[in-house]
């Protein structure tokens, strides 16, 4: 519900410079602000986080962390269990592991669906929180529109109509409510942009003879739609004139595919904050990446078709939101809504609030007297 200069996240990946797979934020100590599950434990409400982003080592009662490195390796299960609910880890792994293949995010997702309405059955847990993977990998891999998009679609329903057949047993309808969302839509793409090999090429950092970044004077972290252009001595004002025109310069090459480079107010203005230098806006088709590569723009890898982590408020991208049950207003309909409005209306359906939130509880969509707090 709030804006990421607030809450603390800001991309995926966190600042790591020089490193070209950065880690992402796994764990809730990232989190600036409350979360709702934190507003929920304080009000006696218990809860759990399936593949939910940064919730390792959130101290709720059923966890099964977001820590997902590109391949499957052993440290990965331990750091699993060290972040989440042993026990509960263990007793799934033991009931649905078989579903798991690796790390494949379609059997990844039937595994945590199983996970979900195992527990959504028990209806002990008062708010569940489950992120399925599988339809942004296969978005990325095809294009937003790719040729497997509806089978996956279907496959998603199918999970989500199974947890939600779980959750209706103990209680039915009456005190559950069912909200289904994206957190983000995507843009095709065609070319990528190393924007570090950029840098290189500028002098701004130096590579070592193996082509790995040895020293920087800036450094791009990327979230594909945009990049995040952090300066090593933020007081160094020849230094930011020098990457100010540096800036110009790529983006006069339309090859760069930057659409607008934002800067100081600019940058708070879209709930960005102090901590970064420039941001970079990509046009529509080029996402950036942070890998020290031999071309700055080359085609987009096959596997790469489409992106996201562009402004939220451009054209048509836009995702979706779908509710039903206790709390939710019959046959209401939104024509917009923002993501910062999220938050705030899923703790109105708990019947919380969330006092740091910079959205609202959008009350169109709860039925009278939800949202009061
Ligand atoms: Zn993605």
């Amino acid at each position: 519900g709030a804006h990421p200069a607030r809450h603390g996240i800001l991309a995926n990946s966190r600042f790591q410079p020089g490193r070209e797979r950065p880690e992402w934020f796994w764990y809730r100590d990232a989190l600036r602000l409350p979360t709702l599950y934190d507003r929920a434990r304080e009000a006696g409400l218990s809860s759990a986080s399936l593949f939910w982003p940064s919730a390792g080592r959130s101290g709720q009662r059923w966890v099964l962390p977001e820590i997902l490195p590109g391949r499957w390796k052993m440290s990965l299960a331990w750091r699993a269990l060290c972040a989440g609910t042993p026990l509960f880890l263990l007793d799934m792994l033991r009931r649905y592991g078989s579903l798991l293949r690796g790390l494949d995010r379609y059997h990844l997702d039937n595994f945590t669906a199983a996970a979900a309405a195992h527990l959504a059955r028990s209806g002990q847990a008062d708010l569940l929180l489950v992120h399925l993977l599988d339809l942004d990998a296969v978005r990325h891999r095809e294009g937003f529109q790719g040729p497997a998009i509806r089978r996956t679609l279907e496959e998603q329903d199918r999970r989500l109509g199974r947890i939600l057949e779980a959750a209706l047993r103990p209680d039915g309808w009456a005190r559950t409510a069912f909200v289904v969302f994206g957190d983000h839509a995507f843009l095709d793409v065609h070319t990528a942009v190393n924007l570090n090999t950029a840098l290189a090429r500028a002098g701004l950092l130096t590579l070592d003879g193996r082509g790995r970044c040895r020293g920087w004077l800036a450094w791009a972290n990327t979230a594909e739609g945009s990049a995040h252009l952090y300066l090593r001595d933020r007081e160094d004002r020849s230094l930011r004139r020098r990457v100010k025109r540096w800036l110009d310069e790529l983006r006069s090459d339309p090859g760069h595919g930057i659409e607008e480079v934002y800067r100081g107010a600019a940058l708070r203005r879209l709930g960005l904050g102090r901590d970064i230098d420039f941001v970079l806006e990509a046009r529509p088709g080029f996402y950036f990446s942070p890998l020290l590569r031999l071309e700055v723009s080359e085609p987009a890898p096959a596997g790469r078709r489409a992106c996201h982590g562009y402004r939220p408020n451009r054209e048509g991208y836009t995702s979706l939101l779908l509710a039903a049950g206790a709390g939710v207003r019959d046959g209401a309909e939104l024509e917009e809504m923002s993501i910062l409005d999220l938050g705030p209306t899923l703790a109105a359906l708990l019947g919380l609030t969330l006092p740091d939130a910079d959205g609202q509880a959008r009350g169109e969509l709860l039925a009278a007297g939800e949202g009061n707090g």
